[in-house]
């Protein structure tokens, strides 16, 4: 039997070795969610409710050791880590109170002595997650898929698959029936034969977009809906009426939080020309003094890579880009020792065509752009085949405003960096993908919005 072993993306050393299942072990498993759902479908809003509050009890009450889990598997520097857990409470307990409605039939007005829609269950929801939100990203899932009276099977990272496991003792340890939602430690070569099983109903998969692309056309074959959650190069817009001190600290925070891996990530800085020398040299100077180290350290801004060879295929597009005729202002150089240690690096001059201008830089690497006005700089922002987040730094709300509206992305925030909030739909457009998590809009996908007429 296959298996993968787990390494220490901050040492270099293995931490573990977790055995696969095979594809028919697998199916076996979804077959058992398949059954299970029959029993889980017919359970009230109460009752789930009831389990997701005693989830994000479990959440709160194991903080530290799957805070500490996380942070060993792919690096997240241990503060983050915990916040991380804390959100996945959140979500069970902003879910547990609102699902029911959300979900609450809709009378329509029409000749009808009684016609409404109402949102029932679909059947086995599978998910197909990444490793950098490693608790989150799954609980950003099966929390609304399974108040909707859903299963859920996970096809997690094959280098977080102790957190995939302690995701689903979780579940089992709030009291959920097993079969409600369970962990399928398979190969990503497997998947396809489990989109393709009839017990299967939907898939969501939160990745890149090269995966996207592979997932959604063979669940289109297989005529399933997917939500996909893909990757982003999200520009901020820095207007010349900001205060830099602010503006910077933002910058710095929002380019290497989660050791520069999240989605939504400030990647792309667009800059007023009458403030971009000012910005990139107190950038670069905030950037350089971000602590880089061990991500158990609390004192520590930002740590290691979740894998090597995703430190390394960063670096190849850092070198691509200076190839190119892009200039490197800050880092770009691989530290000595063990870990997938990447420093804070800085790129500027780039054009469209350019490595760094055209694809997602999914580390602690930032573009910083020069642009001449607010017209250009939204130009700029929507030259980019992403649209997941976007944002706008100005002293002045209204302008901010003006300019979030004609950015071509699934969030446009105003002085604040983006990010994901169960009261609020989250998405993208373009090659981020399509479809919703969280808020009503989330717990809408995953159902069969269906008419009652009653003539
Ligand atoms: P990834 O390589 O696409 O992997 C994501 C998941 O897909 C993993 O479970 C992976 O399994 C699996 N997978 C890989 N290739 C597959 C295939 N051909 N068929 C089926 N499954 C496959 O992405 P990643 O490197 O883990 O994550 C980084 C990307 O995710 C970035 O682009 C980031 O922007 C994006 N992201 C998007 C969001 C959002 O909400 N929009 C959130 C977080 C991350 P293995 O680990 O076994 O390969």
């Amino acid at each position: 039997m296959a298996s993968r072993i787990g390494i220490n993306p901050a040492t270099g050393e293995k931490i573990s070795e977790y055995n696969r299942i095979t594809s028919r072990e697998a199916l076996d498993k979804i077959a058992a969610s398949k059954k299970e759902y029959h029993h889980w479908k017919q359970k009230t809003f109460e009752e789930r409710a009831t389990l997701m509050y005693a989830l994000a009890d479990v959440f709160d009450k194991n903080k530290e050791e799957y805070a500490q889990l996380a942070t060993r598997e792919m690096g997240k520097v241990i503060g983050q880590s915990r916040k991380e857990i804390e959100k996945c409470a959140l979500v069970c307990r902003y879910y547990a109170e609102h699902a029911s409605t959300l979900l609450a039939d809709e009378t329509v007005k029409t000749e009808a002595t009684k016609s409404y829609v109402t949102f029932q269950p679909v059947g086995v929801i599978l998910a197909v997650m990444p490793w950098n939100f490693p608790f989150y990203q799954v609980i950003r899932f099966a929390i609304p898929a399974l108040m909707g009276g859903n299963t859920g099977v996970l096809k997690h990272a094959s280098n977080v698959q102790g957190c995939a496991f302690a995701i689903e003792d979780a579940f089992l340890k709030a009291g959920f029936p097993k079969g409600v939602f369970m962990n399928l430690n398979v190969e990503a070569k497997d998947v396809k034969i489990l989109i393709e099983n009839k017990n299967i109903v939907a898939i969501t998969l939160t990745g890149s977009d090269a995966t996207g692309r592979s997932v959604a056309s063979i669940a289109g074959q297989n005529l399933k809906k997917t939500v996909m959650e893909l990757g982003g190069s999200d520009a901020y817009i820095i207007l010349d009426d900001v205060d830099l001190e602010e503006a910077t600290d933002l910058a710095t925070f929002g380019r290497l939080q989660n050791n520069g891996q999240t989605c939504i990530a400030a990647k792309r800085f667009i800059v007023h020309d009458a403030i971009y020398d000012a910005f990139l040299a107190l950038f670069t100077k905030k950037m350089k003094a971000a602590k880089m180290g061990d991500p158990t350290n609390e004192d520590v801004y930002y740590g290691p890579m979740a894998r090597h060879d995703l430190r390394d295929e960063l670096h190849g597009q850092v070198l691509k880009t200076i190839e190119q005729g892009g200039r490197l202002v800050l880092g770009g150089v691989i530290p000595e020792g063990k870990g997938a240690y990447y420093p804070a690096t800085i790129l500027v001059d780039l054009e469209p065509g350019m490595e760094a201008f055209d694809n997602e830089l999914f580390g602690p690497a930032a573009s910083v752009m020069r642009a001449k006005d607010d017209v250009h700089a939204v130009e700029l922002a929507n030259n980019s085949q992403f649209g997941l987040g976007s944002g706008v730094f100005t002293g002045n709300r209204e302008r901010g405003e003006k300019l979030a509206l004609q950015l071509e992305a699934g969030s446009s925030f105003v002085n604040k960096l983006v990010v994901s909030d169960p009261r609020l739909p989250f998405g993208g457009i373009k090659n981020s993908g399509y479809g919703r998590e969280l808020a009503a809009y989330g717990i809408r996908e995953f159902v069969n919005t269906k008419t009652i007429w009653i003539a």
